[in-house]
């Protein structure tokens, strides 16, 4: 079976593998240079109060990009803002990063059941039988939803069939 199993891992890895690409991704992105001083990427985050841009006043913003400069200038960005003073797609990467955390959350109930299922396949101590077939739809399933994506509605029903044979 080997590699392309790959890591059957628990909801709360998958999230925490997740979290180590911001200070990949803002490390990458490094040291910026708005008007007269050099700013740094320090925190993203999806506002629930009403905030305004410090750069180009745009107001009320929701998706929040706080940067800093070395003496310790702090700046709230909008999306537009930090995408143009970073030259990248700052904006778009949180974005992205957002909607994968909440499937994976929203997913966990699949995530862990599946993760466990195939882990007791691959050591074949499953108490019941399973096609392999429905192994490599269940297998691809699970890597998708480690991947942020969300299951189809079969594929749901697919992991409540099993999960319905291993609580019994
Ligand atoms: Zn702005």
């Amino acid at each position: 079976m080997g590699s392309r199993w790959g890591k059957l891992t628990k909801t709360d890895d998958v999230l925490l593998a997740l979290s180590k690409t911001i200070p990949e991704f803002t490390r990458d992105m490094g040291i910026f240079q708005y008007k007269d001083k050099k700013y740094r990427l320090v925190d993203n985050f999806a506002s629930s109060q009403y905030m305004k841009c410090g750069i180009c006043g745009n107001y009320p913003i929701f998706a929040v990009s706080v940067i800093r400069s070395k003496d310790g200038d702090r700046l709230n960005a909008c999306s537009s803002c930090i995408d143009q003073i970073t030259n990248r797609a700052v904006s778009g990467w949180f974005k992205t990063y957002r909607r994968k955390r909440g499937n994976i959350l929203e997913n966990r109930k699949y995530i862990d059941g599946l993760s466990s299922i195939l882990a007791e396949y691959k050591r074949s101590k499953l108490p019941f039988q399973i096609p392999s077939e429905d192994v490599e739809e269940l297998r691809k399933t699970f890597f998708q939803m480690c991947n942020g994506l969300n299951p189809r509605t079969e594929q749901k029903q697919l992991a409540d069939c099993y999960f319905s044979y291993t609580v019994e």
